[in-house]
């Protein structure tokens, strides 16, 4: 890949609202993975493998549990720099962040909201410091939009449970240490439970053939006859509450890391259109390279308004489920129109990997998907603006289908 020159954009000068704390940060992620993750990283994409060569240097810019306090061995942050980090992760590769995404908001978060203190004593120092790695399994081969309707079930044993099901679609499964894990009990309740790698009956199968997200790992979770020791059931939650307030941390930093990604797209189609040079002049001199560059930045610039607000409500503990909703949809989306107009401006060169621009485009494609659909996003908000709720509709007459 050509050298990282990347910089940031900061139309409207937002940096401004940052403390000096948020700004280094930054600063330390970005060094770091300048150095360490550029250069590696679209070798690790064709490969499609995961290079866990950086976890220790990730857990050392805080990418794991950034918002989870000393006493239990994160970093301590606030949610713009958790933001800010999750932002520079994904400038670099939507796996990566991920990975640190998926460590952070949906396996150390759930054992720190919900968990017992055991649990966190347990797990959070070891995943804060990357030498334990997790994963969250939610959704179910029959049951993706709709995890309400989960099939994975357990059944009380005595001083354990016995668990059985399966998930799919699970980053990180294959070389998860922990799971957090979303099942019903035998009154049809969702809990959540840690399971450990190396239990009798637990497994997960790699997925292969992935053309989006390929330095992150994807599996699945199987269960046959797991027996959990009760004392690993999150005891402070149940019901959908759970996995959802997980999501929403998840989808906060989500819709940081996508701006990062269109952030990318921007910076390196501003560098190119004034350096190539057709017809006698550099191509930026052209009104339609201005046009596709101006409305870039525009966008770019109201996302970047929009996130940091409601970073400013999260900090504050007032941002709603449905305002990050919106910041994640809106986000990905343009990031995936600015990376399609960005891989114009290059030409061919676009589609090479000297470039990450169609690598950040075949990631988004992933991120548009997980973590809820541009669809399920667009319910929320027309749930939350009107009262009512549009997800479930009355089964149709299936025999009068054509
Ligand atoms: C690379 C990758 C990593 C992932 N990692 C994880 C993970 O770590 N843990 C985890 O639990 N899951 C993970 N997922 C799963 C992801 O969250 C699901 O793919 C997502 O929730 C969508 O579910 P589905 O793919 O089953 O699509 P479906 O739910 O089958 O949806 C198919 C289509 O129908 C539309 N649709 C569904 N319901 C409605 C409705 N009510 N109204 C209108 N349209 C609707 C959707 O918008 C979509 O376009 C991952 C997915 C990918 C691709």
């Amino acid at each position: 890949m050509a050298q990282d020159l990347y910089t940031h954009p900061d139309y409207v000068l937002l940096d401004e609202f940052l403390t000096d704390e948020q700004k280094l940060v930054r600063e330390a992620a970005r060094t770091w993975l300048k150095k360490e993750a550029s250069p590696i990283v679209e070798e690790y994409f064709e490969k499609a493998e995961f290079p866990s060569q950086l976890i220790p240097g990730l857990a050392g810019i805080g990418a794991f549990g950034p918002y989870i306090p000393e006493e239990y061995g994160g970093p301590g942050l606030d949610q713009i720099s958790y933001g800010l980090l999750m932002q520079e992760i994904e400038r670099v590769d939507s796996g990566l962040r991920s990975t640190a995404s998926v460590q952070s908001s949906l396996v150390m978060y759930p054992i720190w909201k919900f968990g017992s203190e055991e649990q966190k004593r347990k797990y959070l120092p070891k995943l804060a410091s990357g030498e334990w790695m997790g994963c969250f399994g939610l959704t179910e081969p029959n049951h993706g939009s709709d995890p309400g309707s989960m099939e994975s079930h357990y059944t009380d044993a005595g001083d354990h449970v016995v668990l059985n099901g399966s998930k799919m679609w699970i980053s990180n499964a294959p070389f998860a240490h922990v799971a957090v894990v979303w099942a019903k009990d035998e009154t049809g309740r969702i809990h959540g439970l840690i399971l450990e790698r190396g239990m009798e009956g637990f497994s997960t199968p790699k997925m292969m053939k992935k053309h989006s997200l390929r330095v992150s790992d994807t599996g699945e979770l199987l269960f046959e006859n797991v027996k959990v020791p009760k004392e690993n059931i999150l005891p402070n939650v149940s019901g959908l509450r759970g996995p959802l307030t997980c999501l929403d941390s998840a989808r906060y930093g989500i819709a940081w890391g996508a701006l990062g990604a269109a952030m990318d797209c921007y910076d390196q189609a501003l560098r190119y259109a004034k350096e190539r040079t057709q017809f006698g002049v550099p191509i930026a001199s052209f009104q339609l390279t201005q046009k596709k560059l101006a409305e870039m930045i525009t966008e770019i610039t109201k996302a970047q308004c929009l996130t940091l607000r409601v970073g400013q409500l999260r900090n504050e503990g007032r941002a709603t489920g449905a305002q990050i909703s919106m910041i994640k949809r809106n986000n990905v989306e343009i990031a995936l129109k600015i990376a399609r107009e960005a891989r114009q401006i290059l030409g061919a060169m676009g589609i090479t990997g000297d470039y990450s621009i169609m690598r950040h485009m075949a990631n988004l494609e992933s991120v548009v998907t997980y973590e809820g659909t541009q669809d399920i996003h667009l319910l929320i908000t027309g749930m939350d603006i009107t009262g009512i709720s549009a997800f479930k509709r009355d089964e149709p007459d299936l025999s009068k289908m054509k």
